[in-house]
């Protein structure tokens, strides 16, 4: 119980969180907690407790909790000018400093930034996009847009429409109309070593699959796909060997424009300054948000490149002005603690840390899990990792969802001040520390790990809810 209950139960009363059971939440019957602070890998809630943010909040503190360089930036920002808006053509200095900033990051033929304030809304930008581009070259029944299961794309009617994941769906009415969703490239759940299919095999099955949609919608109506470079929230899985290089050659046969959500990726992450640069891929159109401020601010860009943008200067020639703006695209105050951010990450090397650290991760979470009797996968890239649970891992077979394995090992581990994140879909605990972590620090985290598993290991053999091989 908190020592801060009084505070907790204000809280109960007035307001609706993200993500929560609200009636429990409401009635007292879920725990509350209330963070304060934070330095580093670590942060702190109202009773003092201490813990390792092993997720970096929603992977997005990339450089870590208490940089006050960041607050300066925002601060000095402030007291010249926290807002001014960007509508017909008005700027502002670190709006125009940042946008060359991310476009040289982003490297050849990414043409102009849009900003928005979340990866929900910055998707959303994507789809009008998507929609006038067709119009403007005189296509309007080519809309629809294909998503895949297990993708996540934010939580709004449209984007909300374009992440494949059931509980952004169901009591909602989505998806929308125009979205569909292919194969998720998980090989480890999907593909059927069983059978024999390799990686290569698998991606090769995940491009027939799209392109018999394609066929099967008519490729007259469809206008785009969207995917991050490697699936997040629906279970931190890399793509299969291949996997690009042949959706990608789909796509291009059928003039289908390519939106990479680089939400998670972008910035480092996997140790490349997009998961695009690692994997190999050339979209039409970036996503980013998350790692982009490291969420000191809250900002999102729509990275559109040239081919787009040509289409998108010629539509305002033919009608105007381009009736897409919110209020608060290129806020200052985010401008500026983004670039504070990118100056981090680069003077620190933390690209270079993601991918070096990152690999010591991958390598300490194979050696502590690879071989234990709960999992039956092992995964990640950079400094984003799984550990998937299984009730027979030889072949593969979850658990029963109602054992609730996947949350009940991150409880485990929170009550060894871990935070790691039970994904909303199967048993899965995720992984996605602040680049800053040291070598050090991730062997704390696989080690907290490792007894927060092997807990609920023994819980389960115990009361007989699972027999371990
Ligand atoms: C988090 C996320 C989003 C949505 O961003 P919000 O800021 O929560 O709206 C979109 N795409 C990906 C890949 C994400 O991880």
């Amino acid at each position: 119980m908190s020592l801060h209950k009084d505070l907790i139960d204000r809280d109960r009363k007035v307001t609706f969180h993200a993500s929560t059971h609200l009636r429990d939440f409401a009635q007292g019957d879920a725990p509350g907690r209330v963070i304060t602070g934070g330095k580093g890998i670590h942060i702190r809630d109202k009773d003092g407790r201490e813990f390792i943010d092993g997720f970096a909040g929603l992977y997005c503190v990339n450089i870590g909790y208490g940089r006050t360089e960041v607050a300066e930036a925002i601060y000095q920002q402030a007291l010249e000018l926290s807002y001014y808006h960007t509508y017909v053509g008005h700027a502002n200095e670190p709006q125009i400093a940042l946008s060359e900033r991310i476009l040289e990051l982003a490297g050849p033929g990414m043409s102009k930034v849009y900003y928005g304030l979340g990866g929900s809304d910055a998707n959303e930008t994507q789809l009008k996009i998507v929609r006038y581009y067709n119009n403007v070259l005189g296509r309007p029944q080519k809309k629809k847009v294909i998503a895949r299961s297990r993708g996540y794309h934010g939580s709004g009617i449209a984007s909300g429409s374009l992440t494949g994941l059931k509980a952004f769906h169901d009591h909602f009415d989505l998806p929308i109309e125009t979205i569909r969703h292919t194969e998720a490239p998980f090989y480890y759940q999907r593909a059927a070593e069983q059978q024999g299919m390799s990686e290569r095999d698998f991606s090769a099955y995940c491009a027939e699959k799209l392109e018999a949609m394609i066929l099967a919608e008519g490729p007259e109506t469809v206008a785009a796909f969207i995917g991050e470079p490697v699936l997040g929230t629906g279970g931190i899985v890399p793509p299969p060997e291949g996997y690009w290089e042949a959706i990608q050659a789909v796509l291009a046969k059928y003039d289908v424009l390519l939106i990479a959500d680089e939400v998670v990726c972008g910035f480092g992450r996997i140790g490349a300054d997009f998961g695009s640069h690692y994997y190999g891929i050339q979209p039409d159109l970036i996503t980013v948000a998350k790692g982009l401020t490291s969420a000191y601010q809250p900002l999102s860009g729509v990275i559109v490149g040239d081919r787009v943008w040509q289409v998108l200067e010629q539509g305002t020639g033919e009608y105007g002005p381009i009736g897409h703006g919110w209020t608060y695209s290129g806020h200052a105050l985010g401008c500026a603690a983004a670039l504070a951010n990118l100056a981090i990450i680069e003077r620190e090397g933390l690209t270079a840390n993601a991918a070096e650290t990152g690999a010591y991760l991958q390598q300490q979470m194979q050696a502590a899990f690879g071989d234990h009797p709960l999992v039956g996968d092992v995964r990640g890239v950079g400094m984003l990792a799984a550990v998937e649970f299984a009730a027979d891992p030889a072949r593969r077979q979850a658990f029963d969802p109602a054992l609730k394995v996947g949350p009940r090992i991150a409880a485990a581990a929170l009550e060894q001040n871990l935070i790691a994140r039970a994904m909303p879909q199967g048993d899965i605990l995720g992984f996605a520390p602040p680049l800053v972590a040291t070598r050090a620090e991730v062997d704390e985290i696989v080690a907290r790990t490792r007894r927060a598993v092997d807990q609920v290991a023994d819980e389960l053999v115990r009361s007989g809810e699972a027999q371990l091989a």
